[in-house]
Parts: structure tokens; sequence; C-alpha cells
């Protein structure tokens, strides 16, 4: 497997102004082509120590791609570092001095400045990449059959040109294989008993498919994982072997879906033909966010509010200001009442609450920061749970919240 390492360019990203996610985005959609990222550096916009890096990178991997620092601005040197890293000049490109003046003619732009005209100067050994989406180009230089890519930093230019035009490129370059995933979750088997049950099958599956285990509360999530360079027939193998292996694992399966748990859920709901709401406090909306962030979820999910204040608590999901009062609005009772107040109200099989303490700083009636009671409630059935998150911040422990109660329900 080819391996690659990624260079994050910016001052603003070590200030912590920016987070960075290219890398994050970079790695993923290598993954996906099979090619493993093993480091990731992040670097200031500094001459000299971009080169350090550069000269890294290539001892590590057979791929380097760098983000950031390619604007017109006087901050940005990632170019010149390139340039003397690769012991080249810098010259004007007439190609991408055309692109770049038909770029800025399509937005009104015909006063093309010096300083834009240079962002068309490019090392002459470069291979460019020309940029949709903004005026830096991407370049690509080449260092004893090891490449290194170029892009700006601004992450609406960078998504583009990897996905329509350097993953392309390198699928071709290395003959990349493709990966499928398949993941089948399995209930009320533990582990060890699960890998003895399928141990013949497993033991037989072909070379370029693999298998592995996440167990995840109290559910086993199987991963199987082909590779390959004929993707049609990857995914026919992949789900040939899926069919063999639910048989022996028959009772005991819940979905077989891609990794997401929302999409776990997307499947069980739809399989039962449920409905599903949500009120939510603490988590601002990040459940309801995370369950509609599934294509179809208009099958399942009929709505969600957000009753922040107290007061509309008790106006809108008739949860008893006796109960508030008694206690607090952080509680299992206005939890399991918020429930039992949504389900009504949107008239759904499965409602699901939260209220706690997302901090920073105390609840107002002494609820420590971290503190969240949430229901679910299917039918006429409830459960009641809390969970006490005091090292997140805000919004991790919105989305940690959101994401275990999910958890919980599939
Ligand atoms: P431009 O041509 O827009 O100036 P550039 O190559 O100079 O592009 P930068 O100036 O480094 O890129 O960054 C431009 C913008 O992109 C900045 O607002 C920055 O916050 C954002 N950005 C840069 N690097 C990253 C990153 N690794 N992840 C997310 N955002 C980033
Ligand atoms: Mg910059």
């Amino acid at each position: 497997m080819e391996k690659a390492v990624l260079i994050t360019i910016g001052d603003e990203i070590l200030s912590g102004n920016t987070v960075d996610t290219n890398s994050n985005f970079i790695a993923t959609e290598l993954k996906n082509i099979g090619i493993q990222v093993t480091q990731i550096f992040t670097i200031s916009d500094e001459i000299g120590t971009i080169k350090n890096t550069l000269k890294a990178a290539f001892e590590i991997g057979d791929l380097i791609i760098t983000t950031g620092g390619l604007g017109p601005t006087r901050d940005d040197k990632t170019k010149k570092a390139l340039a003397e890293y690769f012991n080249d000049e810098i010259a004007l490109d007439e190609v991408t001095f055309n692109h770049l003046k038909n770029y800025m003619e399509r937005r009104g732009r015909t006063d093309i400045l010096e300083r834009n005209r240079e962002q068309a100067f490019v090392p002459t050994k470069s291979v460019v990449f020309q940029n949709h989406f903004g005026t830096a180009p991407c370049m690509m230089m080449e260092q004893d059959g090891k490449l290194c890519f170029s892009l700006p930093g601004v992450p609406y230019e960078v998504k583009p040109l990897i996905r329509d035009q350097i993953v392309p490129y390198l699928k071709e370059k290395f003959n990349l294989y493709y990966i499928y995933t398949r993941i089948v979750s399995v209930v009320g088997i533990p582990e060890s008993i699960l890998a003895d049950t399928i141990e013949d099958w497993e033991l037989a599956l072909p070379e370029n498919l693999s298998l592995s285990y996440l167990p995840v509360g109290t559910r086993v999530k199987l991963r199987l994982t082909a590779s390959g360079d004929d993707e049609s027939a990857l995914k026919k193998q992949a789900e040939d072997e899926i069919q063999k292996l639910l048989p022996l694992v028959k009772d005991h399966v819940i979905a077989v879906t891609e990794d997401k748990i929302e999409k776990i859920l997307a499947e069980i709901l739809m399989e039962r033909n449920l409905t599903i709401s949500t009120a939510e406090s603490c988590t601002g909306g990040e459940l309801a966010k995370m369950i509609t962030s599934t294509a179809g979820s208009s099958k399942y999910f009929i709505a969600g509010i957000i009753p922040y204040a107290t007061e509309k608590k008790i106006e809108i999901l008739k949860v008893s200001k006796e109960t508030v009062d008694e206690f607090t609005v952080v509680s299992e009772q206005v939890a399991s009442e918020m429930a039992k107040g949504c389900q009504r109200l949107f008239d759904t099989d499965i409602s699901l609450s939260t209220t706690g303490v997302a901090g920073p700083g105390k609840g107002e009636d002494g609820n420590e920061v971290g503190t969240v009671f949430y229901s679910i409630r299917i039918k006429d059935q409830e459960v009641t749970s809390k969970l006490y998150m005091p090292h997140l911040d805000r919004l991790d422990f919105m989305n940690f919240v959101s994401q275990k109660i999910i958890q919980d329900l599939v």
C-alpha cells in the first residue's frame, strides 16, 4: 500500500484560529483508494520550515500533499519554498495565466493586478492542476518517482481538486485499488462466541477480504473490507461473503450497513416502519441533525424541537411545573416527561429527549457541567439514562451525547 504524508501549512492553524479540516478530508479520500496517510505535519508559513518538512516527508512517504500558503498575500510562502527545495525557478505559465484570466473575468474582474498575475507563476518543473474554484493553482512536483502535490488552503478549493483531479490521477498512476466496506451489526452474542461461530467462514475468506471486530456497547460490528482493482467485482465478492455470513449469525443480526451509526438507525427504522421525533435541550438540535443527516430520513423523522427555556418545556411539552420545582430541570423526571410530551405532540412511535448542562459554568440549579439525562421512549416503553461527561467542551459534549443516544437506540 502506498504511503502518504500530509503537510498543512499556515500560521492560522498553529495559532488555533483555523481548525485543520483539510487533512481529515484528504486522509479519508486517500484511504478510499488504498493509500494510507502515515504522518501529518502542521507547520508555519516559513520557507525554512517548509523545506525541512518536505525533506522529512520524502523520507517517509511515496506521496506528499501540502495545503495552504499559496495565496497572493505576503504571508503565503509555499511556492517559494517549493522552488528552493526542488532547485527550480518560478516562471509565468501561460496556460495557468489564461485559466486565471478566464476565472477572474467570469467573476467580473478584468483588472488583473500584479499580485494576481503572480499566481500564474509556478516552478518550471511542476505539472499544474488548474483550480476551478480559486486563483491559486495546484502544482505537482516529482522526486525519485515520488510525488508532491501543493494545494491552496481553502477547503472548498481543496475538495474538488482532490476528488475530481488528484484522486483520479493517483488511481491511474499507481494502478490503485478500490476499497469496499460493509458492516454487519450483531447483538446478544459475546465476541468470543461470535468468533467461534464464524471461524470457518472467516478462515475461508479470499485473500483480498479482511474482517475486523468492533465491539460497541452490547453490539459487535463485523467490518468486512474488500480491496481490489475492479470495483464492481469487489462489491459482488463482498456481498457474496455477507450472504454466507448472515445465516451463521441470523438471529443476532440487527443491521447490514455502512459504518455510521445514523445509517444503522435508518435501516432499522425503515425496516420496522417506525417514526421518530426529538425534544432537545442541552444537545441544541445536534441529535436531530445527526438523524436527518442520512438520506431518506424524511420517511421516519417527523419533527424535532429545542425547548431550551424551562417555560417552553412546560408550555409546549407539558412537563409539569411541580416536577421541575421538585427535581430541577436537569433530572431524570424532566427528561422522561419531555419524551412523553414529544411523543404525544408529534404522534411518533419513538421519541428522544435530552436535558443537561453542556457548560461551561454550572447549571442554574447547581447541576454539574457535563451532566445529562436522556430518555428514549419507544411506544409505551421508556428508558431514561444519565451521563456525566465533565471533560468535554460544549460542542463535543453535544455531539457525544447525541451519538450515545442513537447508539443506545439501535
Ligand atoms: P488563498 O489563495 O485563498 O490565499 P492559500 O493557499 O493562501 O489560499 P491559506 O491562506 O493558507 O491558503 O488559507 C486560506 C483559507 O483557508 C484560510 O481562511 C484558512 O483558514 C483556510 N485553511 C487553510 N488551511 C486549512 C486547513 N488545513 N483546514 C481548514 N482550513 C484551512
Ligand atoms: Mg494564506
